[in-house]
């Protein structure tokens, strides 16, 4: 398997303290899959304060340190954390306390589905559910009863559809039940974190196939919510194309935090009809969300010849200041001037621009 060197430092400093590490988690689930991983997680039998004293040199940030993670930032962060059980979820989104073992297997029982409850040790894999033969068959299935753990943390029926869709596996009949079961427990999970999940399963692979046999689930993080099967398995996976499949409405996309430029986006998607002149789309919408239309439409898209904005016109707001225009008037000019360029065959020419004014 292969680490980044501060993966290799940091296990082989806590190997020689006397404590067991291993990497574990999605990034032992990567490895096996053949596919890159950003995103090491070291888990320990060290304590909090243990890993510290390992790591005293270095400088550490310390927010998760009560669940038991330390971060020390070697080139860049990394989290160790300590092996732990998560003890009583009243909110089904934060277990109430956490209680720190020495035990692998323990540590790896709280963790979500089988195929991320897997850690690394010396060239084999330490794999007590099993993640192994469901990762072979390319199945999504909960560690332990699915109810008790989606109720614990109704997120997690949000990772098990993001899983599937993005590696193309199937969801075990028990787990798929219980995600149903348990979707109004939905209701506790932050916007935040069922956009980012949304976001991830959206542009997966298996998006449609997903979205079709758990539309129900998504209904209730997602009111409103319309989907397009077809666009969602024919367009590439560029967010805001994908996002509006799935959506379908501007509505379902009030359910969701996206920034104001994604927001915009989307909601062009889903509020515009489908383009019928270039110049005209780039003219209303400018380039990069006219091109996005035209994908969403499934039509090509070529920047055409000739001038669709008010930058290419022979003339600028100054010379029209200069003319004796003011204020809002000369945004009005400038658009009158644009239109009669696109529309009506005036000449993009200094000349027959500022005698065009005259007559506006
Ligand atoms: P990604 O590829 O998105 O990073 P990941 O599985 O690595 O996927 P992380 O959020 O990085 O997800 O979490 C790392 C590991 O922590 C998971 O593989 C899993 O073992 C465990 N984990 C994360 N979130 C939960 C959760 N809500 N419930 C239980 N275990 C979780
Ligand atoms: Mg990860």
């Amino acid at each position: 398997m292969f680490f980044p060197e501060s993966v290799q430092i940091a296990i082989n400093r806590l190997h020689s303290a006397g404590y067991e590490a291993y990497p574990v988690g999605g990034c032992v689930r990567d490895f096996l899959l053949g596919k890159p991983c950003s995103d090491f997680d070291i888990t320990t039998s060290a304590l909090p304060e243990e890993t510290r004293a390992v790591f005293s040199e270095f400088p550490v940030i310390e927010t998760g340190i009560r669940h038991g993670t330390v971060t020390v930032v070697f080139d860049t962060p990394l989290e160790i954390t300590t092996f732990r059980i998560d003890c009583g979820y009243t909110d089904s989104r934060h277990p109430d306390a956490v209680e720190f073992t020495r035990s692998l297997t323990e540590d790896l029982a709280r963790r979500d589905f089988t195929v991320n409850a897997m850690a690394y040790h010396d060239g084999d894999i330490i794999d007590p559910f099993s993640g192994r033969a469901d990762l072979d068959a390319r199945v999504i299935r909960c560690v332990g009863d699915p109810v008790t753990r989606f109720s614990e943390d109704a997120l997690r029926i949000l990772r098990g559809l993001r899983f599937a869709a993005t590696l193309d596996f199937a969801i075990e009949e028990h787990t798929a039940q219980a995600m149903l079961a348990c979707r109004e427990k939905l209701r506790y999970v932050s916007s935040e974190r069922i956009t980012e999940e949304i976001r991830k399963l959206a542009c997966g692979v298996a998006a449609a196939r997903i979205v079709r046999e758990f539309s129900s689930v998504l209904a209730a993080v997602l009111p409103g919510f319309t989907p397009s099967l077809e666009r969602l398995s024919s367009l590439p996976p560029k967010l805001p194309l994908r996002m509006a499949a799935l959506l379908g409405t501007v509505s379902a996309a009030d359910a969701l935090r996206f920034s104001n430029k994604e927001r915009e986006a989307v909601c062009c998607l889903l509020s515009a009809k489908a383009p019928t002149d270039v110049r005209a789309a780039l003219r209303e919408f400018g380039q990069e969300k006219a091109e996005l239309l035209y994908a969403y439409h499934a039509l090509p898209f070529s920047l055409p010849d000739g001038i669709w904005q008010i930058s290419q016109l022979a003339l600028s707001g100054s010379d029209l200041l200069e003319a004796g225009l003011q204020g809002a008037e000369i945004g009005k000019t400038l658009s009158a001037l644009l239109h009669a360029v696109m529309y009506e065959g005036l000449p993009n020419e200094r000349g027959a621009l500022l005698a065009k004014i005259e007559e506006l």
